[in-house]
């Protein structure tokens, strides 16, 4: 019998299991996923952005552990080698209606505690000879790195502090009793007296097949990025260029981002994806597409966001659409710059009302701990995460985070 099980060897399975561990050396632990390896799905294909926290409701989870896991997940980085670098962001106005929502982030970003300063159209040339803009806020904290390798470093971590790690191990059945949960994997049969789920694109079947009842479901949300060739790559950005956001929506916007490894990519639109795992050629599952056709919130999202669902559509459909959604703010790119590259699928929950669930959520039974929703910047906010289930379940010491009720 296992003390703790954790689901999901993502980055908040894995940061959630380093940070019990470290709290319980004595512990027995098991990291389960249905994967070969690591960082398979949402933290394998993201944009590798450590996200400073400026986007975020003042006083919402994610305002709170972003800032937070800005830091820790730097901090990470330097005490383990892994490399990252803080380029900056800068968010970029391209009309007048994009400059009064610009100078509403800015004072969102001032509330989270965030320094974003406002730049003219003269400056922002000047830092960035390649991009074209009415104004821009710019952001030198936010910085990139590689979540897969971030998450290769945790695994080691984890090996090497006894924890069990067993990929391949597809979660089928759980069942929770007084004492402790059972859960039927591929593999065989796993007993723990605590179990975590962070299932990412599955949380909410993990969730059903413990029994938990639930509010929402995951939509899918297909970002299609494209790798910019061209010979002056290397010196086209020097920071991450954004545009400015719909304060409706939970997506950022496609935007240009260097990558760590040296490549510049542009993306991702937020498209409804036809599978939850579906990366190469978008090949539909009709059991994924039935689950949230049978969802009435599903129905009720998509009419309210009818006009940007169709823009993000066309943008996916189109070349010539994506490539002139990123010509408002770098002019210069042409449609023979964009080739292939890996898409990623968001796992979004939706609620019974058609909400797109914008914060975090958590769901407690007595012996588990659901991760519902943990969109873009989970990456990011991993590590406090990881501490805040640790101090739900009683684990740490202080109880001052605690997922809410
Ligand atoms: C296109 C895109 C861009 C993004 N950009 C950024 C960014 O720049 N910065 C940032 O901070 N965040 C970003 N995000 C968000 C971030 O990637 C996610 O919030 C984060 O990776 C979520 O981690 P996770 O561990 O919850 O999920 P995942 O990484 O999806 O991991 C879930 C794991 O659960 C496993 N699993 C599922 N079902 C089962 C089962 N039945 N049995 C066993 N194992 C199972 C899966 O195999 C998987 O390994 C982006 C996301 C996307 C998709």
């Amino acid at each position: 019998m296992y003390d703790y099980c954790v689901i999901g060897a993502g980055i908040v399975g894995l940061a959630t299991a380093l940070e019990i561990s470290r709290l319980k050396p004595d512990a027995k632990i098991v990291v389960l996923d249905k994967e070969a390896g690591p960082a398979t799905h949402q933290t394998g294909h993201n944009s590798g952005v450590i996200h400073s926290g400026l986007y975020y409701k003042p006083g919402s989870l994610k305002a709170r552990l972003c800032r937070e896991g800005a830091m820790a997940m730097k901090a990470f980085c330097i005490e383990n080698a892994v490399p990252y670098r803080e380029i900056g962001k800068l968010i970029v106005a391209t009309s007048p209606v994009e400059v009064e929502r610009m100078q509403a982030l800015r004072r969102n970003a001032a509330e989270n505690g965030i320094a974003a300063q406002e730049i003219g159209a003269g400056e922002l040339r000047e830092l960035e000879p390649n991009i074209e803009g009415l104004a821009a806020l710019r952001i030198g904290e936010s910085a990139i790195v590689s979540y897969r390798r971030v998450c290769e470093v945790m695994v080691g971590k984890l090996a090497t502090a006894g924890v069990r790690i067993e990929f391949g191990s597809a979660v089928r059945a759980i069942v929770e009793s007084g004492r402790d949960v059972a859960i039927e994997t591929g593999k065989g049969r796993v007993t723990c007296r605590w179990l975590i789920a962070c299932a990412g694109l599955q949380a909410d079947r993990i969730a059903a097949i413990a029994g938990v009842a639930l509010e929402h479901r995951i939509v899918p949300f297909r970002g299609e990025y494209f790798d910019v060739v061209r010979p002056d790559t290397a010196t086209l950005v020097s920071h991450m260029i954004y545009p400015v956001p719909d304060p409706a929506l939970p997506f950022l916007g496609i935007h240009l981002t260097p990558m760590i490894d040296g490549r510049l990519t542009v993306g991702p639109n937020a498209v409804l994806s036809l599978a939850r795992e579906s990366y190469a050629g978008n090949w539909p599952s009709l059991h994924d597409m039935a689950a949230y056709a049978s969802f009435p919130g599903f129905w009720k999202m998509l009419r309210a966001n009818l006009s940007s669902g169709i823009r993000e559509a066309r943008s996916s459909l189109f070349r010539g659409r994506y490539l002139q959604e990123c010509r408002k703010y770098c002019p210069s790119l042409q449609l023979g710059d964009l080739k292939p590259y890996p898409p990623g699928i968001r796992a979004q929950a939706v609620s019974r009302d058609g909400a797109l669930v914008h914060d975090f959520l958590f769901k407690r039974t007595s012996r588990s701990l659901h991760v519902l929703n943990a969109p873009s910047p989970a990456a990011t906010s991993s590590i406090p995460i990881g501490r805040m289930i640790a101090e739900t379940l009683g684990i740490a010491v202080s109880n001052r985070h605690g997922v809410p009720a």
